[in-house]
């Protein structure tokens, strides 16, 4: 075989999913970021099996995915970025899996699509467990009064996810998402990427969310 990009995708994806079982039982899942790539590695990560992947904009979700979907029926779409509450409908047709519901607006608004469209994504929380003023997320002191808005409105909350700030450790921020979630009985916790992945599992993730480890660098 050549050494195409197309063709190292298989590998490398073979390799942290050895990595992932090592670190963790069960490992979590990976769920393969495709944001900005083009067609032909989407389709080599299909081919080697993968079906679960993270998007950070429901835009560029679709422009991906929509059409694979046929060909695709078990293929599982995670929205990994931040989402405005007027893209809730949008998100909600497409995506079973919202990892970023972060304020109450947004609950009200998914609350409101599903209850339109008749679907109903799984939802994680975003937890700003750095407290960055530019990045998205509710405090973690924000979080109990945000579950309770959320269960307000019928929405089942199934985890947390986080993206820890960069250029500090990130076991303490995947700890402390661990204890979160623990505390309010909530089961999936996404956290991990390219540089932090295995890290992640042995704190407890469920999900890493791993985009050039897999693809190579970002065009
Ligand atoms: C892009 C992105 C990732 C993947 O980042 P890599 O470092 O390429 O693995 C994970 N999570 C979120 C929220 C992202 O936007």
């Amino acid at each position: 075989m050549t050494d195409t990009p197309e063709a190292g995708i298989s590998k490398r994806r073979d390799l942290i999913l050895a990595q992932l079982a090592a670190a963790a039982t069960p490992p979590p899942v990976l769920v393969a970021v495709s944001k900005t790539q083009p067609d032909e590695a989407l389709e080599e990560a299909l081919a080697s099996g993968q079906r679960v992947f993270g998007e950070n904009r429901v835009q560029e979700a679709r422009a991906h995915w929509e059409a694979r979907l046929a060909r695709f029926p078990d293929l599982e779409l995670h929205l990994i970025g931040p989402l405005q509450s007027n893209k809730a409908e949008d998100a909600v047709r497409l995506c079973d899996v919202i990892q970023t519901l972060d304020r109450p607006k947004l609950a009200d608004a998914l609350a409101a699509a599903m209850a339109k469209v008749g679907r109903r994504p799984r939802l994680m929380i975003q937890v700003n467990t750095g407290e960055e003023p530019q990045k998205a997320g509710v405090s973690p002191d924000g979080l109990p009064a945000l579950l309770e808005h959320a269960r307000s409105q019928a929405l089942e909350i199934e985890g947390l996810m986080c993206i820890p700030p960069v250029g500090e450790p990130a076991g303490p921020h995947f700890a402390l998402l661990a204890k979160l979630a623990r505390a309010h009985g909530l089961t999936s916790l996404s956290m991990g990427m390219s540089g932090d992945y295995e890290l992640a599992a042995r704190f407890g993730a469920t999900h890493v969310r791993v985009g050039t480890a897999l693809f190579g660098e970002r065009v």
